[in-house]
């Protein structure tokens, strides 16, 4: 496929030129972490390294109006109130700028949660179709990278519009979807040298080293569900901070909200974390999730085996490795004030469901 070239210092002027039709979401260097930003006219992109939050907020904001209301009172009858309600606006076409492939395809994780479970969100839905992702592929693994075993790769083109590739002096941009080639229009093709370039890449891809076999992960997480020993040792270091769920482009929880001024109100739904002791807190005051240990179990849980198990006939559609609700973008690892890492766990269960 013609790949469009795109030099280096081009990149901020193709930015501003799509930020004229689209919102446009770029990242930016802001002290250690790389955030995405709404465009600004003297942003400066920056695609040399993996954002530090994923992409999802593009998809599934931290927090977003549901509706708005209006009482109206009978002044005359103060038994009858009226309430009106008003939609929020419509999502505006949107282009997200320099997301990395494990983050693109989370989009379709999320799409089983909020478009798949037999009702589909319109919020999300609409926000989906107006969303575009021109996705940086990756020139190297991170040592806290693990795509390849999630059925992703440093080059997958799942999920994204657009997959540009470094290369001498620029990035070759490849269309993936016909919204995609609209975006590079204006662009030219690359040169013949840039184009060897690309192929010698491609038919050079990062070897990312073995994966474990995760068709059992469903059935010795249940196994191991009941030994809380097991869930302890895990969590022992867990603060319940929550970064791992806010940073992953496939964690969903969220709380909905309703912020009132006099007669008039906001439904906010907001991200929240299934790592939160206050998330499953009844009214009651019963929590069925009452310590770390039951709460990592749970993400563990939800990812590697009520996933796979909710969405069998996509796990068939990936050749060796069942979906699982983890793109192995390595982002609760790499930010975790205490270093628990989620391969160790699924190693670890891997190892110790097995029936003897
Ligand atoms: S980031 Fe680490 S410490 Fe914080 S909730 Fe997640 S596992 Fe626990
Ligand atoms: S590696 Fe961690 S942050 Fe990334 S998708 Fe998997 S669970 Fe989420």
């Amino acid at each position: 496929m013609v790949a469009r070239f795109i030099e280096n210092d081009a990149v901020a002027a193709l930015a501003a030129a799509w930020a004229r039709d689209y919102r446009l979401l770029a990242p930016v260097r802001e002290g250690q972490a790389v955030i995405y930003r709404p465009w600004a006219p003297d942003m400066h992109p920056f695609l040399g390294r993996p954002p530090t939050a994923s992409a999802k907020q593009a998809l599934l904001p931290q927090t977003e109006n549901l509706l708005s209301y209006t009482y109206r009172k009978d002044h005359a009858d103060l038994t009858k109130t009226e309430v009106f309600l008003a939609d929020p606006l419509p999502p505006e076409p949107t282009v997200v700028l320099g997301c990395r492939p494990c983050d693109a395809r989370g989009n379709k994780l999320l799409d089983r949660v909020f478009l798949e479970r037999g009702v589909a969100d319109p919020l999300y839905a609409a926000r989906r179709a107006a969303t575009l992702f021109v996705t940086v592929a990756c020139e190297h693994m991170e040592n806290t990278c693990f795509c390849h075993w999630t059925g992703g790769g440093p080059t997958s083109e799942e999920g994204s519009d657009v997959l540009l590739f470094a290369v001498t002096g620029g990035y070759a941009a490849r269309a993936i979807t016909p919204a995609g080639e609209k975006l590079l229009a204006n662009l030219p093709d690359t040169s013949q040298q840039i184009a060897d370039e690309l192929a010698a890449r491609l038919a050079n891809p990062v070897e990312p080293g073995p994966a474990p076999d995760l068709r059992a992960a469903p059935e010795r997480f249940l196994a191991l569900f009941d030994n809380m020993d097991f869930w302890m040792d895990q969590s022992a270091r867990c603060l319940s901070c929550g970064v791992c769920t806010y940073l992953c482009p496939t964690c969903s929880c969220f709380n909905i909200t309703d912020e009132n001024q006099g007669l008039k109100g906001k439904r906010l739904r907001t991200w929240d974390t299934c790592m939160s002791a206050l998330y499953t807190l009844e009214g009651s005051g019963y929590n069925p999730r009452v310590s770390r240990a039951h709460r990592l179990r749970n993400r563990v849980g939800h990812k590697f085996c009520y996933h796979p198990q909710e969405f069998p006939a996509a796990s068939n559609e990936r050749n060796a490795q069942p979906e699982v609700s983890c793109t192995g973008c390595g982002r609760c690892i790499k930010s975790c004030p205490v270093s628990v890492d989620i391969r160790r766990i699924v190693l670890d269960l891997l190892e110790k469901g097995e029936k003897k």
